[in-house]
């Protein structure tokens, strides 16, 4: 990443990026949004059928469920910032591979470089894994605080996993209710 970049000018980057075979397969780049100031910041995995149509992150079933869980946590989606491990579709929504993750590393590390938030919310394996640098069995991990660097990051599921089993939901909601009493210490 070059040193002088603004975040625009990362996101102007993605959105031409041809670095992994993943730009082949997509409609839109999916960059990230919220305000450039945020002061938390939630990493998915990559973009689904939605996101990848719209250029947005977290916009389908599960972005619905990340947007309550939000609000039962005492904020505002407008007021954080959202992003993923890969800014392109991985096909058939499988889970990006750890070249793909690797290859797009950059653009997640500007965006937590330029965005500084205090305390950063892993949803799911695959970015547990890029953010801690190591595998994480999510069911055992969820709901800890990591020190990642002068942040504090919070680890949980990725709300699509509410979709697929119904135990899931009470789990991250107490890891939100957790995340709503840090936010009200830290912030
Ligand atoms: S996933 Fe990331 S590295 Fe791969 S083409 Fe898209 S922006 Fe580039």
């Amino acid at each position: 990443m070059r040193g002088v970049e603004t975040l625009d000018e990362l996101r102007a980057r993605a959105e031409a990026c041809t670095r992994c075979p993943l730009h082949r397969g997509r409609t839109r780049v999916v960059f990230g949004e919220g305000p450039p100031d945020a002061k938390v910041m939630f990493v998915g995995e990559g973009p689904g059928y939605q996101e990848d149509r719209q250029g947005r992150p977290f916009v389908g079933d599960a972005g619905k469920i990340l947007t309550q869980l939000i609000e039962a946590a005492g904020m505002r989606r407008e007021e954080v910032y959202i992003a993923n491990v890969v800014k392109c579709r991985p096909p058939g929504n499988r889970a990006p591979e750890p070249g793909e993750a690797e290859a797009c590393a950059g653009y997640l590390d500007g965006q937590l470089h330029h965005v500084n938030p205090r305390i950063v919310v892993a949803l799911g394996r695959i970015a547990a894994r890029r953010l801690l640098g190591r595998e994480i069995a999510v069911g055992k991990e969820h709901g800890r605080l990591y020190p990642l660097g002068p942040r504090r990051l919070l680890v949980t599921y990725h709300p699509a996993a509410c979709l697929y089993g119904k135990g899931v939901r009470p789990l991250l909601e107490e890891d939100f209710r957790s995340l709503g009493r840090m936010v009200k210490e830290v912030l």
